[in-house]
């Protein structure tokens, strides 16, 4: 089992965390722990070629080389994440590690990962609404397509989203299989799912097509 850990979620200085707050990022790390361990994702994740991705595979001297399915593979099972020079020394664990912030960012403005940075960033007010809607998968499969960012698999091309690359459709495919499994559970479980995937995809402008 692949544990899914929420290391770090701060206050940034100008508004501290509340307990809400804290609640829903728990909230959604316990679900994205349930969805990274369901082998019906495993399964169809083999299925989809997962291409024009990048990874980091030396994080001293910036190197990147093209990135495999089982490069994904092996990197979610085992939560695997970029080691930078200063954690050489700490052993590596089997967790998914998240380290999280809220920032005051631009309107529109989802957050993201500065590269060789493990803290994800995530926009304070996209956090607030999504709590509002109690729409866990949404943080789960943002900091879910961040996580794999703070693992070295990048975006080919980081200045015009290709919304077929292999970080879009492995993020994609976790929601889209967990939303299945809440629609699987019963009307009454999935009641708006289909509305919280649909921001999913709204909030990374992820045109219809791809969807
Ligand atoms: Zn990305």
């Amino acid at each position: 089992m692949t544990r899914v850990i929420l290391n770090e979620f701060p206050d940034n200085g100008y508004q501290a965390v509340t307990e809400e707050q804290r609640h829903f990022a728990i909230s959604a790390v316990t679900h994205l722990e349930e969805m990274v361990n369901n082998p019906e994702y495993f399964k169809q994740l083999a299925s989809t070629k997962l291409k024009n991705i990048k990874l980091l595979i030396d994080p001293v001297n910036w190197k990147y080389q093209e990135a495999t399915n089982d490069d994904f593979h092996r990197i979610i099972r085992a939560g695997i994440e970029v080691r930078r020079p200063e954690d050489m020394h700490v052993p590596d664990d089997n967790d998914i590690n998240i380290y999280a912030a809220l920032e005051k960012r631009d309107e529109g403005s989802l957050g993201g990962v500065t590269p060789g940075k493990r803290t994800i960033v995530t926009n304070i007010e996209k956090f607030n609404e999504w709590l509002e809607d109690d729409n866990w998968i949404l943080l789960a499969g943002h900091w879910f397509h961040e996580w794999l960012h703070t693992s070295g698999l990048y975006h080919l091309n980081p200045d015009v989203a290709d919304f077929k690359d292999g970080v879009y459709v492995a993020a994609n495919l976790l929601v889209d299989v967990e939303a299945q499994r809440q629609i699987s559970l019963g009307e009454k479980e999935s009641s708006g799912i289909v509305d919280k995937v649909k921001a999913f995809y709204d909030a990374y402008g992820i045109p219809e097509q791809y969807r």
